[in-house]
Parts: structure tokens; sequence; C-alpha cells
């Protein structure tokens, strides 16, 4: 199957599914496309309005299943909210952390880890080894704040 939508590295992502051995099928592709044509974070509801635009008939269920492929792939996250619901954002890349604005739903990606010192005296004082974190900070960007 040739290049169904015109993700701007394709390739690349293709390449991420092959690594795993898992196919890059189009209703994959469509779950990473509109995310990545989203400014913010998108609800699963959202998620499976936009899909069915690209490929109609695609089910609730195959979207939830591409999603859960997706973030295993480390190209999608789940953002959590406030309220406890969580929604999906595409991936940032490297080592980034999200800040949700709370007015308008944006997800700005924090490049700084302020997590380095405290991961090093938390293994001092635990004598676990932090392997991985996951922050994410919620505010109000600064256009919400005018
Ligand atoms: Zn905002
Ligand atoms: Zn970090």
């Amino acid at each position: 199957m040739g290049k169904l939508f015109s993700i701007n590295n394709y390739n690349e992502i293709k390449e991420i599914f092959h690594d795993k051995g898992l196919k890059c099928t189009p209703q994959r592709q469509a779950v990473l496309k509109v995310l990545q044509e989203s400014k913010g974070y998108l609800s699963i509801s959202k998620i499976h309005r936009n899909v069915k635009e690209l490929l109609p008939g695609t089910g609730l269920a195959t979207v939830y299943r591409s999603l859960e492929t997706l973030i295993e792939l480390n190209l999608v996250v789940k953002v959590h909210l406030e309220d406890g619901c969580h929604s999906y954002a595409v991936a940032p890349k490297g080592h980034r952390h999200p800040i949700v604005c709370t007015d308008c739903n944006r997800v700005i990606d924090y490049t700084e880890c302020p997590m380095e010192d405290l991961s090093k005296k938390l293994t001092k004082d635990t004598g676990i080894l932090i392997q991985n974190h996951f922050l994410q900070l919620f505010g109000t960007c600064k256009q919400c704040q005018t």
C-alpha cells in the first residue's frame, strides 16, 4: 500500500512500526494524522469522529486499539486531565514534559527536565533506581491570561 496520508515524517513512522514488527495500517495512520493536525489533545470520541472522515466505517474499538499501539511505539501520549479523564496527543520528540492549558486545552511542550536531580535524590534516599517518569503540568497559557 502506498502513502495514504501526507504525514510529514511518514517514512520515519513506517520505520518505527517496522522495527517492532507492526504494520502501519491505514487506521493507525489516520489516528496519528488526526492527532498531528490538532494543536492540542483530543478525546477518543473526537479522534473517532475525525478518523471516520478519513476512513468511514472505522469503529471506536479500532481507534482505541490503534491508540494503544501508537502509545506503545511512543508516537502518542495519554494526557491525564484534571477531572480524571484522559485524552491523547502526539508525543513530543525527545524527553519533554507536556504543559496543558486548562482554558484552551492547548498542549505546550516543556523541554527542560526538572526530574533529574530529584531522581538522583530518590535513588539515594530509597535505593530505588529511577528509570523513568511521567510529569505533566497544568496551567493557563499566555493567551488565556489576558
Ligand atoms: Zn490557553
Ligand atoms: Zn523529565
